[in-house]
């Protein structure tokens, strides 16, 4: 049987008085890969930032790997790349592998030396996004898509079995985005890690997500549906624009 490896129970969240999350529940698997999907302001990146242990929700228990929130230290299980981190620019003094690497630092601290396997990981990381052959580059010559690549290779070097990932095609160019989901697809089926991604791109990632789900309050429709069944009640094709095609595990059919 697969392993949960996050569970959100009936969790609510708040901004002072201002709700966004209510009653989300939710069960990921290892080896799964969801798009989380909605419409600006319905709280995708404040679920990301509870589920990442930076926000406490209001109501409602957090387990990470089975193990609740509050208690949970074995964060290099979990790498983040969020959609912000495509942005050094072409003086930022660090190369292509300095930036690898330096997701290894919460382990090393920071005052300590990296090892040689260390610096075999920080490689082989960058090998798996396919960017080795940048590795003595500076970070900021890259394109925003590259930079992004290296930013997962940064998450990856911890070897975690679960990325998080906020938007992280934005500021990728449209052609260089078809290439980034393939990448992020050999993550998930060949390395088996398991990816929860937040998306505005869901006909491209619902090809390759074994889950979907929307969070959606404008529709009286509350919380994720992590049901897929009951997702056929939402249209999600209203709000964007075009038919949406949901994919999972155990129902491979499409519907439109
Ligand atoms: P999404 O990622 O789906 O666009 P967010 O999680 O960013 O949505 O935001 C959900 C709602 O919470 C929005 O109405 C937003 O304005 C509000 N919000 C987000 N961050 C804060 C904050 N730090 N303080 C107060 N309100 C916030």
């Amino acid at each position: 049987m697969t392993k949960t490896i996050i569970q959100l129970d009936d969790v609510s969240f708040s901004y002072d008085h201002s709700i966004v999350l209510e009653h989300i529940s939710l069960q990921v698997g290892e080896g799964e890969f969801w798009a989380l999907i909605g419409p600006n302001g319905s709280g995708k990146s404040t679920l990301l930032t509870i589920i990442l242990g930076l926000l406490k929700p209001s109501s409602g228990s957090v387990k990470l790997f089975g193990e609740n929130l509050e208690s949970f230290k074995d964060r290099e299980r979990i790498g983040f790349v969020s959609q912000k981190s495509n942005s050094f620019n072409s003086g930022f003094p660090a190369t292509v592998f300095e930036v690898v690497r330096s997701g290894l630092t919460s382990k090393v601290g920071l005052l300590k030396r990296y090892s040689k396997k260390d610096e075999q990981k920080a490689l082989e990381s960058l090998r798996i996004v396919g960017m080795d052959s940048f590795a003595t580059q500076s970070i900021g010559q890259l394109s925003g898509g590259q930079q992004q690549r290296v930013f997962i290779a940064r998450a990856l070097v911890g070897e975690p079995d679960l990325l998080i990932m906020d938007e992280p095609t934005v500021g990728i160019d449209q052609q260089n985005v078809a290439s980034f989901y393939s990448m992020l697809n050999k993550l998930n089926r060949e390395h088996g890690i398991a990816i929860v991604l937040v998306t505005h791109e869901i006909d491209l990632v619902t090809d390759l997500a074994t889950h979907v789900a929307c969070l959606n309050r404008t529709m009286h429709f509350h919380g994720v549906q992590s049901d897929y069944n009951k997702m056929d009640e939402v249209d999600i094709s209203k709000w964007y624009g075009h038919p949406v095609r949901r994919v999972h595990q155990h129902a491979p059919e499409v519907q439109e």
